[in-house]
């Protein structure tokens, strides 16, 4: 039988954050393969764990993945760790869990912390619908064409950035969205200086902008606000019936109930109204 990969979740700050589950599987597996080993055998040794280590890190994760897969399919049972946060959530780990999936390895997930979904649950931006985009680009213009990609979404976007680049990266967040959009940075979660901004992208700019951001951010930006129709529904039904002499009521309701994001019903009462003022 072959044996199981656990992706494992480490805190990302505080390590009253681990779970019971994670020390329990770090304890009982063969081999902990670790993004940096020196890293990761201070957090098991916090916690008394002596597990096996090995790396598992981006520029060997080829060669690695092929032998933990062999590792796997001797029986061994193997956790990843990265170093904060859920493993292959911007960490290396994607390829591992794939190669296992294909080889029919079982891979079962021990949920615990990540910075996106931290900073999500306290931001105070809507949590209903979001799109989680990792890092962003260290260049200006690849930063810009970032987000420029979220301009007119409906749904929060939460970007991982660098301390040394926030300030550029609000500049350029202001320029692409307008300095109106609404953003928050969750900086240092779990930690002794943990902050949550909300406000603006020209506040967070004046705040972030005067002092020498340091620690861990995730950057949020609020959907797109709802774009409102200019007049009333009854000037967008004469307008209509002047501009598109070819559309039938029917036809013309349904387009400006849609504009509007009005039900039909509400839109027909207003154009029955409208023909029966013209008959007279
Ligand atoms: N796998 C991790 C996770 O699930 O959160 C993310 C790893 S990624 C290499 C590291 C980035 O996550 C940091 O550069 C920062 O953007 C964000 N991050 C990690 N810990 C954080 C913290 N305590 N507060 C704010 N952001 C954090």
């Amino acid at each position: 039988m072959p044996g199981t990969l656990y992706i494992v979740a480490t805190p990302i700050g505080n390590l009253e954050d681990i779970t019971l589950r994670a020390l329990r599987v770090l304890k009982e597996v063969d081999l902990v393969a670790a993004e940096d080993t020196r890293h990761s055998r201070r957090l098991l040794t916090h916690f008394g764990i002596g597990a096996r280590l090995t790396s598992y890190f981006e520029h060997n994760e080829a060669a690695k993945g092929e032998r933990l897969v062999e590792e796997l399919r001797a029986g061994k049972s193997v956790a990843l760790i990265s170093d904060a946060g859920t493993p292959a959530i911007s960490d290396p780990g994607y390829l591992l869990v794939r190669r296992c999936r294909d080889e029919g390895i079982a891979v079962v997930a021990v949920p615990g912390p990540s910075a996106a979904v931290a900073a999500l649950s306290i931001s105070g931006l809507p949590t209903d619908r979001f799109s989680f985009e990792g890092f962003l680009p260290a260049r200006s213009a690849g930063r810009k064409a970032a987000f420029r990609t979220v301009a007119k979404e409906g749904r929060t976007a939460i970007f991982y950035e660098a301390p040394h680049r926030l300030a550029a990266s609000l500049r350029d967040l202001a320029s692409e969205l307008g300095e109106e959009r609404e953003v928050a940075v969750a900086r240092e979660l779990t930690k002794m200086h943990e902050e949550l901004f909300r406000g603006s992208a020209k506040e967070a700019l004046e705040h972030f902008g005067a002092q020498k951001v340091r620690g861990e951010i995730v950057l949020l930006v609020a959907p797109a606000p709802e774009e409102k129709p200019a007049g009333t529904v009854r000037e967008a039904l004469l307008r209509r019936q002047r501009e598109k002499s070819n559309l039938s009521m029917k036809e013309i309701v349904r387009e400006v109930a849609k504009e509007f994001g009005l039900p039909g019903s509400d839109v027909y009462r207003e154009a029955l109204k409208l023909r029966e003022e013209k008959k007279r």
